[in-house]
């Protein structure tokens, strides 16, 4: 017998979202945490990168200096050697990763990325892990 949980799974993966409603949502995603949707910082030596927060130094730092590149310590770093324990196997293993591959082109280039309702999740989750929103 199949339960409630995975029809209701199912449907879901596969209802279709448009793009604009993608966008929406991300949108009111870094809204809520606070995050410049338009301002990425990237570090050459680990090549992480991330969106920064509104009124944060490093959105100063980058408007100031016109360079998002190698802005002050990488967040994300010092979120692995710190917060890693928020955090588990399934996130350093698969979450991390996919989203550092599906936003590298827009974070680099600006390009401009196809969404997906898990790509605008991960994204959610791993800059409120950055940022200490979590809870
Ligand atoms: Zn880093």
């Amino acid at each position: 017998m199949e339960t409630i949980t995975e029809n209701n799974t199912q449907k879901d993966s596969y209802r279709p979202y448009s793009q604009l409603e993608l966008r929406d949502k991300r949108n009111n995603n870094m809204r809520r945490i606070k995050i410049n949707n338009d301002l990425y910082v990237l570090h050459d030596t680990c090549r992480h990168f991330y969106k920064v927060k509104r009124y944060s130094k490093k959105e100063r730092d980058i408007k100031e200096s016109g360079s998002n590149y190698n802005v002050g310590n990488c967040s994300l770093c010092w979120s692995m050697k710190n917060n890693y324990r928020d955090m588990d196997e399934e996130f350093f293993e698969n979450t991390l990763p996919d989203y550092l591959d599906i936003f590298y082109p827009e974070a680099s280039d600006g390009e401009k990325i196809h969404l997906t309702p898990y790509a605008v999740d991960i994204e959610n989750t791993v800059l409120r892990w950055i940022n200490n929103q979590l809870y």
